[in-house]
Formats: C-alpha cells, structure tokens, sequence
C-alpha cells in the first residue's frame, strides 16, 4: 500500500549541504546515527540560552515561513511566548498538499529527528508542553518514520517529562490528514485535529492569541522547523549571512516536470531560477517555469535570471510559494494545463463562502469552453476569468479562493496562454 517513489535527492552526500546533510547519509531510523551526525547539539544548545534566547536568535537569523507565506518565525514565537492564557500548543504543519511540493516529506523520510528535536526547540522556546504533527495521509512511509523517530525519542528521555534531565515536559502526537488540501490551512487543521469539518476561520484572531483549542498556538511548516537547528547549531548572524538580506538562509526547491533530475534540492536564497534548473539537468526546449504551485505563477523562459529569493519573484510578478519549481517545454498543451489547475481548485474548495464555491465552478466552466472550442469566443470567458478572478481574490476567506486564479491570470498576461 505503499507508494514506490523513494526518496528524490539528487545531492545527498554533498557535505556543504545545511539542511539535506544527513538525507541519504545518516539511517533515518538510527538515533545514535542522528546523534553521531550532530543531533541533538541544537536541543543543547537551546537548554544553555533559555526560551527568551532561543526566540532572539531565531529573530536575529531572521528565518522566515517555508510554507508559503514566509511570515517572521521570530515574531510568530515571541507573539506565542508572551501570551498569558495557558496551555500553549505546537503544531507543525506536514499536510504538503500542494501540487508539487514534496520537500517535508523527504525531510520526514529522511531526516525524521531533526524534526523532533526541532519540534522540542520550538515547543521549549514558546511555553508548549504538548506538539501535533499533521501529517498528509498520503504520506505513509513518513508517518512510519515519524512515528519510530518519535517512539524512540520518549524512550531515550528525549521526549517526555524531563528532556536531558533540564526539567521540560514535552510530547508529540501525530494526527494523519484524510485527503484534504484545505487542512494545510492553518486553522482549518485546527479544525479537523479538533473533531470538526476542516474548514477554515476567519483571521484575525491569529492563532498565536486563539489557535488550537482557542488556545495560543504556535504553527510552522516541517521546513521552518528543521531550520532552527542550523539557527542555533551556527549562530543567528552565520545564518543570517547565507542568502540575501531580506531572504536568509538555505531553501528546498521541488523541481519537476522537463528536467532531466527531478528531486529536492538545497541552495541558498539568491540563486537564480537559471541556476537551479541547471543543477536539475533542464531539458531542451524549456517553455516556461511555474512558480510556487497551483497558487503560483509562471515565468517564461527568458526570465530565468529571476533571483529565488521571496522579495525577487514578488517583483518578476509571481511568489515563491513552497518552493515549487515546474518546468514546462512547448509540448505541453497551456490551456489543458491551466484547466487541470482550475479542476484541482473546484475540487479542494471547501465551500464555506461564497466567491470561491461559486468562483471555481464558474472558472472551470469558461476554460472547459475555451478548450472545447463550445463559447462564443475565448475572449468573453477570458474577461468573464477576470471578472471572477477578483471577486475571487478580493472576497474569499482564505487563501485557497484568493490564489486560485493566480496561475491561470499570469498565463494569461504572461505567455499568452490563449493566443
Ligand atoms: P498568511 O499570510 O495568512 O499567514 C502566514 C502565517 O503568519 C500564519 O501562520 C499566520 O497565522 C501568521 N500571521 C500572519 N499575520 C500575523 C499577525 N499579524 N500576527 C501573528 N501571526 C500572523 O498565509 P496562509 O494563508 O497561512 O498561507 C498562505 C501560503 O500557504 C501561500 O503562500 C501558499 O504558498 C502556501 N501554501 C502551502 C502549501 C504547502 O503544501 N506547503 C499548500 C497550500 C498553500
Ligand atoms: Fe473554503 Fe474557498 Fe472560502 Fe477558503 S476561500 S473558506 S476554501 S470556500
């Protein structure tokens, strides 16, 4: 029942890597091989600075979200820290459900205690005593790493009532997704760890003030998590010196689609598309690249000089998203592509407002007719695209309706996708 694809990366082994280091090198189910490899300096680490020091060098590294929204992670842990109503939660993020991303899962598969003591480290620094990871459903293989990792963590004292002897309590709960690509938002997994239909609230309140349970609640991605060890391992301004300055640190990007070496790659905020698409090997004839998923963007193949940074794709028009990097060549056909996405969208609505139950259907119908050739013209659906493309992003609640004419927009006004 298992799916056959093992792990895709095409760097493991380069000891210069910060965060797919032990991904191919260190057994995933060893914890002596974690620790011989490093694990467990940064939990150490941490206990030495205390909660209030820890969030100061996460702040002064200054990582940001690898979910998508790179929102300060210095910020969202002091909002959480300081917040007087008790009890705090964690919740790491493992519902990578985006269309092609697949960089948590080799973290997961590959890495599986970097991410419970980076899980440890978030939950000591913010005042959390209990930790949920929500992980994809269909992610079995990192459900059963996860779920060793963590069963030999406790056993060793490194998960429980008294961490390394420092007198921290901590624990993780693993609750398995079911499929839906609307539980990746946040309060929408609140939801369904709660008992509920995943749907998500409106915010603010955040989540740091009332998340979890109406609780203060710390969420972050698998890939912000596994960050903090190098944070703490090498100290805030050696981390902050990797990248750029408003983009810092390491990156995951997802390559896919006309490469010849498809798979998760590791390089610092500021390489180039160019450049990262050369280490996977593109192929001849690259027609264009979308950026960020299906909530994303597309760049042609002329623009490959964009820096991947979150500030240098914002201004070439698109986002960076969660790395999702999908190369297409002129054999793909744009408008069926661009009909799949709209399907995917209409499918994962949840349905709670309107603007995005209502817009998705009606963006799947204009372009089903522009690729049936059975309208009165692709121009009229394309102004009926825009028409409900706003509505859509100006009115919905979350981010699934607000992004989910992104990509078909940007083909539009980017590649001429109906010309
Ligand atoms: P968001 O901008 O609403 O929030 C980002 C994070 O910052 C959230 O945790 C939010 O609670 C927090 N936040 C924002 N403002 C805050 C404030 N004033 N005080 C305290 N906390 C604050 O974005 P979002 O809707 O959570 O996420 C959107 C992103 O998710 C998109 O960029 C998209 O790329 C990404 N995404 C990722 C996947 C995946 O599989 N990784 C899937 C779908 C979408
Ligand atoms: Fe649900 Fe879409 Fe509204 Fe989000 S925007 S709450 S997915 S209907």
């Amino acid at each position: 029942d298992e799916p056959p694809a093992a792990m895709a990366v095409p760097q493991a082994g380069d000891p210069t890597l910060t965060l797919l280091r032990r991904v191919g090198v260190a057994d995933p189910e060893s914890l002596d091989d974690y620790r011989a490899h490093s694990g467990y300096t940064a939990l150490r680490r941490a206990f030495a600075l205390g909660p209030a020091g820890v969030i100061r060098e996460v702040t002064d590294s200054g990582l940001v979200g690898r979910g998508g929204a790179a929102f300060p992670t210095g910020r969202k842990w002091q909002a959480t820290a300081s917040q007087p109503d008790r009890p705090h939660h964690l919740v790491c993020n493992a519902d990578e459900s985006e269309p092609g991303t697949f960089k948590d899962r080799v973290i997961m598969e590959g890495d599986p205690y970097a991410l419970v003591e980076a899980m440890t480290i978030a939950a000591y620094a913010t005042g959390a005593h209990k930790g949920y990871l929500y992980l994809r459903g269909e992610y079995p293989r990192a459900l059963r790493r996860m779920r060793y990792a963590i069963d030999r963590a406790r056993a060793r004292g490194l998960l429980g009532d008294d961490i390394l002897g420092q007198g921290f309590a901590f624990d993780i709960e693993i609750r398995r997704g079911a499929g839906a690509y609307i539980c990746g938002e946040e309060t929408a997994l609140f939801s369904s760890i709660e008992g509920y239909r995943g749907e998500p609230r409106s915010k603010p309140p955040f989540p740091v003030e009332k998340g979890l349970f109406g609780k203060p609640t710390v969420e972050n991605n698998v890939e912000t998590l596994v960050n903090v060890l190098p944070v703490l391992t090498m100290g805030a301004p050696a981390y902050a010196a990797i990248g750029t300055e408003r983009s810092t640190g390491p990156k995951l990007f997802c390559v896919s689609g006309s490469v010849g070496r498809p798979g998760v790659y590791e390089v610092p905020f500021g390489a180039t598309l160019g450049e990262l698409l050369g280490l996977a090997d593109v192929r001849d004839g690259l027609r264009a690249v979308l950026l960020g998923g299906a909530a994303g963007g597309f760049v042609r193949a002329d623009e490959l000089g964009v820096p991947l940074t979150f500030e240098g794709t914002r201004q070439a028009g698109t986002t960076l998203g969660s790395g999702v990097v999908m190369a297409f060549d002129g054999t793909v056909p744009l408008p069926r592509l661009l009909l799949r996405i709209a399907q995917f969208f209409r499918d994962e609505s949840c349905g709670q407002c309107v603007p995005c139950r209502v817009g998705t259907v009606r963006q799947e119908e204009a372009l089903t007719r522009i690729v049936e050739r059975t309208g009165a013209g692709a121009a009229g659906d394309i102004a009926l695209l825009r028409e409900v493309g706003s509505a859509m992003r100006d009115a919905s609640i979350c981010g699934l309706g607000q992004t989910a004419w992104n990509a078909v927009e940007s083909a539009i006004d980017r590649l001429g996708a109906y010309e």
